[in-house]
């Protein structure tokens, strides 16, 4: 009988385990940081803020509520919002750039916003101008228009 209630705590500890692992996976702060032994190059860089809304990420939605390009050359097409250019989830960290000048993957440190990664890509964000993600629209306006010397290390070679 001791032996039983051992392994049914036993078991119901490791189903705690599962299940808190599973959760967690999504939820879990991943830190953004260079990759070891490589070196970083300093910009001077433009930077802005955006989040998910409509009116910062070019999107409406059609006549059933489906959300699609609201202009530009990809209008009407299906947004899926939250999805970044390069298909990851948006979340704190995330920057969009020019990617012919900072290539997806390209790990910056933005004074005053820590580290971030760039996964995604906007019309009006080309050349020295970086997008920095937030999760309301307020704290990309807060963050307005911000003029920085950006760490910039480039993604590994493939
Ligand atoms: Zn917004």
């Amino acid at each position: 009988m001791i032996v039983f209630i051992r392994v049914l705590r036993y078991c119901s500890l490791l189903l705690l385990f599962v299940i808190g692992g599973c959760y967690l996976k999504d939820v879990r702060w991943r830190p953004v940081r260079p990759a070891r032994k490589t070196t970083y190059n300093v910009y001077n860089l433009k930077t802005t803020g955006y989040c998910p809304c409509k009116s910062c990420c070019n999107w409406k939605r059609n006549w059933y509520g489906r959300p699609v390009i609201a202009s530009g050359p990809g209008r009407g097409r299906p947004k899926e919002v939250g999805i970044t250019a390069s298909g990851t989830r948006a979340k704190s960290g995330t920057i969009a750039a020019d990617t012919s000048l900072f290539p997806f993957g390209t790990v910056m440190y933005i004074p005053g916003y820590g580290y971030g990664r760039v996964e995604d890509r906007g019309g009006a964000v080309k050349g020295r101008h970086i997008d920095l993600f937030f999760h309301t629209h307020n704290e990309a306006l807060e963050w307005g228009v911000q003029y920085h010397k950006v760490k910039v290390w480039p993604p590994p070679p493939k």
